[in-house]
């Protein structure tokens, strides 16, 4: 996998999912890549090495957060047609 940043993962339509490790408390949340773009930057790297020191969790405070990708599960046709009904967005 190529180093991931801000803008490509958007670009990419990546969703990533932030969770806790904590066993008590298994807190997972989507992350907002638009707004974390607007604060670190669209060139800031992405990486889960990256991403995690930048997090706690939100339940629990707990530093120990790992973050998952998943790619986007609609076909690049169907993507396509959909954000030019959208007009582009
Ligand atoms: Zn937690």
């Amino acid at each position: 996998m190529a180093a991931w940043t801000l803008q490509s993962l958007i670009d990419a339509r990546m969703t990533v999912t932030a969770y806790c490790h904590r066993t008590s408390c298994h807190h997972s949340q989507v992350l907002d890549l638009g707004k974390l773009r607007d604060r670190f930057g669209p060139d800031a790297p992405a990486m889960a090495d990256d991403l995690t020191p930048k997090f706690k969790c939100a339940r629990c405070g707990g530093k120990a957060v790992g973050v998952i990708y998943t790619p986007d599960s609609t076909t690049p046709i169907e993507r396509s047609a959909y954000a030019q009904a959208k007009g582009g967005r």
